[in-house]
């Protein structure tokens, strides 16, 4: 299914059939099991300074706020605050992080895909040390689990699958580097940090 538009008219692709809510569970299982200590130490350590965003030539271009560097890690951050991080509780119970939702995500595949070509600009002068290019291409894991990827990629990853990549020697390998298996499972997620399936809040 491709071409789709969210309610404020931007422009997504997704793949499956999966229901809306399930689209989000799987983006946060994987967003959770791609939470290393580096991802955490980079979350806690941004101090809003603003310096990436004048390095992101899409931002430059055009001035836009949502194509800050930052901005291209909020629903990650989210998931973070919500299900990881060691306020996760608070964050919960005040509701001081929303859930992400799924409206959220449609609207940033152009965010982290199409607005960012991982050139890590942003994370050269990050005065920090935060890797956010490298959170990006996590959040884009998160993203393909949830079957919401620019479909040229799905395409690819469904030719890689089928007939192999010749970057890859010939071995067949997700375009993302990430299996839905891997990621969910039959029975969805089980990180328990995640709550019951269906909790898309956490
Ligand atoms: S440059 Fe680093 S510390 Fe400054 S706003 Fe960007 S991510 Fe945060
Ligand atoms: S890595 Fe992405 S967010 Fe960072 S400067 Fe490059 S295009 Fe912008």
């Amino acid at each position: 299914m491709t071409a789709q538009k969210t309610r404020t008219g931007v422009s997504f692709d997704a793949q499956g059939d999966l229901s809306d809510d399930q689209r989000v569970i799987n983006a946060m299982h994987a967003f959770v099991k791609d939470f290393g200590l580096s991802a955490a130490v980079h979350m806690e350590s941004c101090v809003h300074c603003g310096l990436c965003a004048k390095a992101c030539h899409f931002h430059v271009m055009t001035k836009d706020p949502k194509y800050t560097p930052i901005n291209k890690l909020k629903p990650f951050k989210k998931a973070y605050q919500r299900h990881v991080g060691p306020f996760s509780l608070f964050y919960r119970f005040f509701n001081l992080a929303p859930a992400v939702t799924t409206e959220e995500l449609k609207e940033w595949q152009e965010l982290i895909f199409d607005s960012c070509n991982m050139c890590g600009r942003c994370t050269l002068i990050c005065p920090m040390g935060i890797d956010i290019a490298e959170l990006v291409k996590e959040a884009r894991h998160g993203m393909f689990a949830a079957g919401l990827i620019p479909e040229r990629l799905a395409l690819m990853d469904r030719t890689t699958r089928a007939w192999g990549s010749p970057a890859k020697g010939g071995t067949p390998r997700h375009v993302c580097g990430w299996s839905y298996s891997r990621t969910v499972g039959a029975d969805g997620p089980h990180d328990p940090r995640l709550g019951q399936p269906g909790d898309t809040g956490g």
